[in-house]
């Protein structure tokens, strides 16, 4: 048995990569709120197409983001429990599968009729 490293309960689930932390809600909620507050789309603000330099970002947000960023991007193996597993793949599904995706797989399913 291992301790999940994100919530520390036991689990006997394989290492396997994964980010030093979960994908908070409350976060992503901040940089949903942030976009809104100040006008900006979410891939403005957070991910690989934002550019902190074109857009307005106060200090305290840019220090915010660099520390959720490092704790969601970097990537090792360790030991997760199932819940958190599950958790962590439902906020993915809701904040990071952005539509783009979903019309390419409508393509795809009409090229194939
Ligand atoms: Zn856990």
């Amino acid at each position: 048995m291992a301790n999940c490293a994100w919530c520390h309960k036991k689990t006997d689930l394989p290492a396997v990569f994964a980010a030093e932390g979960p994908i908070l809600e409350w976060m992503e909620k901040r940089i949903d709120k942030y976009c809104d507050d100040n006008n900006l789309t979410r891939s403005e603000l957070w991910g690989g197409e934002s550019d902190w330099n074109v857009i307005k970002l106060d200090e305290k947000m840019e220090a915010e983001l660099l520390a959720y960023d490092e704790l969601v991007a970097s990537v090792s193996k360790k030991h997760i429990c199932k819940e958190c597993l599950i958790e962590d793949d439902i906020m993915y599904k809701k904040y990071y599968i952005d539509l783009d995706d979903d019309e390419d797989i409508t393509l795809t399913i009409d090229d194939l009729k």
